[in-house]
């Protein structure tokens, strides 16, 4: 592994590995087959782009989205790597010269768009300039399981098949058991070495927070984080649209990013969300896959997401440089509730309905969780972990109260009222409210009628879902939402269980708290703020986006250090001898000027 590490050091600029990347490394140059399913942000691409360096041969790697790719072979090439792409996006004189250079033995990477691989001429092509491995990323668009399921990755078997025996290396980041499972079926001839690595992303704070007044928490939000670059998540286009309108009017740099977008404006947002600092882009799930901008803020989420997974990816993609990074949530029971209808009214089928319902409570027990909100999102992905430290709950920013009163109240509505009621009528009853329901079935006459008139409406629909989290209640799902009272439930109302509940926050302020700005103690801000000039003007001058040049935590080691010499410099995160040799004077005579200046 020596010649593995001096490369790590010498080309990437990085001092070790990440944990799991070693021995991936280390699998792929014994020549093994690999399947690795690694979280978002883990380091995935130095897997296969190390091993690529290491002997002859070509390494092609299978990437699902373009703009994935160019941001790939940019860096690359900025570390001294022979690397280019093939795909519809490149001009012809740029596509004859990577397959000029593929030819005569230069390129040591050849990125493929899974459409490319599939054209005739390509499999000829490949089976000419000697090809010693096949990288397959987002592995999971081969699996009508996962979520990003495209066609022409079935291809690659084939391919690789046709090639002769060259290795296979696949990455992931989906880790369900199906997907896995169907993605090793379907490239490999016989079961690779798997490596399955932790899902825990202790740099991303996590937070939730009931909706009150929604657009007043995400600018309090992203005002808290001004500057920072982050992505806000809504349900739907219309709702991004409105979303991105109102931080605009409020003077955000916000841009929008959904499907229903012509391409251009797409892309328009991608790039600048890549190349420019503190764009907040507004979008749909839409947005993100591809998108491996390493210095993403936070990932604010003004919907609740769709199930446990997508908000893991989601969230995932903020923080990949393992610096602070924020990710807050907020959630109400509307989107629960339409969520289930679009799933009762779905087309699939019911087995897959009773999962989505599953699925569904799973995602709204993790919101009104009362213990570390970190141990149960990994308790879902199967990992024990201790308490974080670092979500809303660890800090103690969820404030719990003495709750098994109202909780019994609310068990009590449901028993009395039979249990076949869903939430929003339990509560006008508690609270007194007569309505036609009422009338109809004789509720005004229970005990329990307006027992709760003290207490919102707002807060009853908190108490309902904590007393549904605590497992005190059951919702039939596929029964209108009944509530029924579970046996634990029944504990309550005798009194062997003390309940606690969320504190009822009088103003719900979404943002402050948890707000992790990068690191920067002992950082000279006017020198990092001189040295991402400089990073600007020459990523502007190169045409690729800033971190191609350094990624923040590179300025930021500068601006501590202030490096006096290239051989200072060259011990900084990020910075091989390539890019020393680029940029180092560079930065150098910029630390000099605006140090100096400073002192
Ligand atoms: P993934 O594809 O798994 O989401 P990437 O491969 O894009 O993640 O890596 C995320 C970030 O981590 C990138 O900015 C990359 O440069 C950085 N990185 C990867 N490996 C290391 C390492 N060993 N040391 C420091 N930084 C690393
Ligand atoms: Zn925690």
């Amino acid at each position: 592994m020596t010649e593995a590490t001096d490369i790590l050091r010498d080309t990437f600029g990085f001092d070790g590995f990440r944990p799991g990347q070693e021995e991936i490394v280390q699998a792929a140059l014994a020549g093994e087959d690999v399947l690795a399913i690694m979280p978002t942000g883990g380091g995935k691409s130095l897997c296969y782009q190390l091993p690529a360096l290491i002997d002859t041969g070509v390494t092609i790697v299978i990437s699902p989205l373009i703009a994935l790719m160019r941001g790939q072979v940019a860096q690359m090439r900025e570390l001294g790597i022979a690397a280019r792409s093939l795909n519809s996006a490149n001009s012809d004189e740029e596509n004859d010269l990577t397959i000029r250079e593929a030819q005569d033995g230069t390129l040591r990477m050849l990125y493929l768009s899974p459409e490319r691989l599939a054209r005739p001429g390509t499999t000829n092509l490949l089976s000419r300039i000697g090809v010693k491995a096949i990288a397959v990323d987002e592995a999971h668009c081969v699996s009508q399981w996962g979520h990003d399921f495209r066609p022409e990755y079935r291809l690659i078997g084939e391919t690789r098949d046709r090639l002769g025996k060259v290795q296979l290396l696949a990455f992931t980041a989906t880790a369900d058991e199906m997907t896995r499972k169907d993605i090793e079926e379907r490239l490999f001839p016989a079961p690779p070495r798997v490596f399955l690595r932790g899902f825990d992303r202790p740099n991303i704070s996590l937070a939730m927070t009931p909706r009150a007044n929604g657009r007043k928490q995400l600018l309090d939000f992203v005002t808290a984080h001004k500057g920072q670059s982050g992505i806000v998540y809504c349900q739907s286009r219309k709702r991004v649209a409105d979303t991105a309108e109102y931080l605009q009017s409020q003077g955000i740099d916000a841009r929008m990013y959904h499907a229903g977008l012509p391409p251009e404006q797409r892309d328009a947002c991608q790039d600048a969300f890549l190349r420019e600092e503190g764009v907040v882009v507004v979008a749909t799930v839409a947005f993100g896959m591809g998108i491996d901008k390493p210095d993403v803020r936070y990932v604010f989420h003004m919907d609740l997401p769709k199930n446990i997974e997508g908000y893991y990816q989601e969230i995932g993609r903020a923080g990949r440089d393992g610096l602070p990074a924020t990710a807050h949530g907020l959630y109400g029971m509307g989107e629960v509730r339409q969520y289930r209808q679009w799933i009762d009214e779905g087309g699939a089928s019911e087995e897959q309905k009773t999962i989505e319902r599953q699925k569904l409570s799973t995602l709204v027990a993790f919101c009104e969780a009362l213990t570390c909100r970190r141990q149960t999102l990994l308790a879902y992905f199967g990992e024990t972990s201790q308490t974080c430290g670092n979500c809303d709950l660890c800090r103690g920013e969820v404030e719990t109260v003495e709750g098994t009163v109202q909780a019994q109240k609310a068990l009590s509505v449901i028993l009395r009222t039979r249990q076949i009621f869903g939430m929003e009528h339990l509560i006008t009853v508690l609270r007194g409210e007569k309505t036609e329901m009422s009338d109809k079935h004789g509720h005004a006459d229970l005990p329990t009628f307006g027992v709760g008139a003290d207490t919102s409406k707002v807060e009853w629909r908190s108490i309902f879902r904590q007393v549904y989290a605590g497992g005190y209640a059951h919702i039939d799902m596929a029964n209108y939402g009944r509530w029924s009272v579970t046996e634990e439930g029944w504990r309550v109302l005798r009194g062997e269980v003390e309940v606690r509940l969320r504190k009822p926050s009088k103003s719900t302020r979404g943002g402050g708290g948890g707000s992790a700005p990068v690191d920067m103690t002992g950082a000279d801000e006017d020198v990092l703020a001189a040295l991402k000039r400089l990073r600007r003007r020459l990523a502007d001058e190169r045409d690729v986006p800033a971190y191609v040049i350094f990624p923040d935590r590179t300025l930021i080691e500068m601006a501590k250090a202030l490096p006096r010499s290239r051989a200072d410099l060259s011990q900084l995160h990020g910075i091989g001898a390539k890019k020393l040799d680029t940029f180092g004077d560079l930065f150098l005579s910029e630390i000099r000027d605006s140090a100096g200046a400073a002192a």
